[in-house]
């Protein structure tokens, strides 16, 4: 049975295409997005969450690790791990009576994923919903989404994958036949840029949706509106310009970002690249549409969007401290 890592499905999702949703959150990503709301989806290994604020201080974590990754932190009662030690055993975890420490990410079968999926096909058929994949980077584990896209075939569910697009043509290209809707995010036009605050370059993800495009995929083609990173009138031309030379998309959305994910970073002992942004108002927003608007794409936009997959999806939050 083929079998991959997610850290989080949610029900009842409405944000992640359209309808009422299941949404499978798949652990791992290639990029490391600077205003990632899901960072505990960057490592494809479960990684370590600590909520401090649960921690009683008791000390029992320390004593049960065997490779005394665990030390009483510069906070009295709280404690600090040293990340690189860390062997996932999990000891701590099962001994945190608090319930301060835990794991993101676990292995499921697709037959698992598909048991919880399954139970909300009356939803899906009331609402025209379906079955989004999301992360981190669903096209991150190949094998596994494609089984995952071929069950929910066979029972009819409507699919959609969000991704980054940072994958190679032929992982999509394999998978393509079996997705009703890529959710396909666009973050900056320029690659210096693009991989100076996602890590990776963008002509990959570009050309892949050139060839979506022209193949006739059904995309939504969504943008994270980041205050100071791609919100100025010469990126967003830039993407305007691009989405129209496509020939069809099913629609672009504009998502504004949000700042609810800085605890997630606390939880996983990172820094938050951007604890100055402050999300877009709406004024903002709806001049970041004009620019759109001026060469005939209409856009719709949110605010506070719940995914911030690359951009604003967020799984139920495993880390407020
Ligand atoms: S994390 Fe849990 S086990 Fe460790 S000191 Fe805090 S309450 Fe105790
Ligand atoms: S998971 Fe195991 S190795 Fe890692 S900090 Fe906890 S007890 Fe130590």
């Amino acid at each position: 049975m083929q079998h991959g890592t997610i850290f989080d499905i949610k029900k009842y999702s409405i944000h992640d295409g359209p309808g009422i949703r299941t949404t499978v959150f798949f652990s791992g990503c290639p990029l490391a997005c600077w205003w990632c709301h899901n960072p505990e989806s960057h490592s494809p290994k479960p990684e370590l969450i600590y909520r401090a604020a649960r921690c009683q201080g008791c000390g029992a974590c320390l004593a049960v690790c065997p490779q005394d990754a665990i030390a009483w932190g510069s906070e009295i009662g709280k404690v600090v791990t040293d990340r690189e030690k860390c062997t996932r055993c999990r000891a701590c975890v099962d001994i945190c009576y608090a319930g301060a420490r835990e794991f993101s990410g676990y292995s499921v079968t697709v037959d698992e994923v598909m048991a919880q999926v399954s139970r909300e096909i009356p939803f899906y058929d009331q609402s025209g919903g379906g079955v989004t994949f999301s992360g981190g980077e669903p096209l991150m584990q190949p094998r596994f989404l494609a089984a995952l896209l071929r069950a929910c075939r066979a029972q009819e569910i409507h699919t959609a994958v969000d991704t980054s697009g940072f994958a190679t043509w032929r992982v999509i290209e394999r998978m393509r036949g079996d997705v009703d809707l890529f959710l396909y995010d666009l973050k900056h036009m320029d690659s210096a840029r693009h991989c100076q605050v996602t890590g990776v370059p963008n002509e990959l993800i570009l050309d892949n949706l050139r060839r979506l495009s022209a193949k006739g995929a059904r995309c939504l083609v969504r943008i994270p509106l980041i205050p100071g990173i791609n919100d100025d009138a010469e990126n967003l031309s830039a993407s305007a310009r691009f989405l129209a030379s496509l020939p069809g998309l099913a629609g672009v959305e504009l998502m504004g970002y949000h700042d609810l994910a800085q605890a997630k970073y606390q939880a996983l002992g990172r820094e938050y690249a951007l604890p100055e942004t402050k999300p877009p108002g709406e004024a903002e927003m709806q001049a970041a549409a004009d620019i759109f608007k001026s060469i005939g794409i209409q856009v719709q936009i949110s605010f506070g969007g719940a995914h911030a997959h690359h951009g604003t999806s967020q799984a139920a939050a495993p880390a407020v401290p």
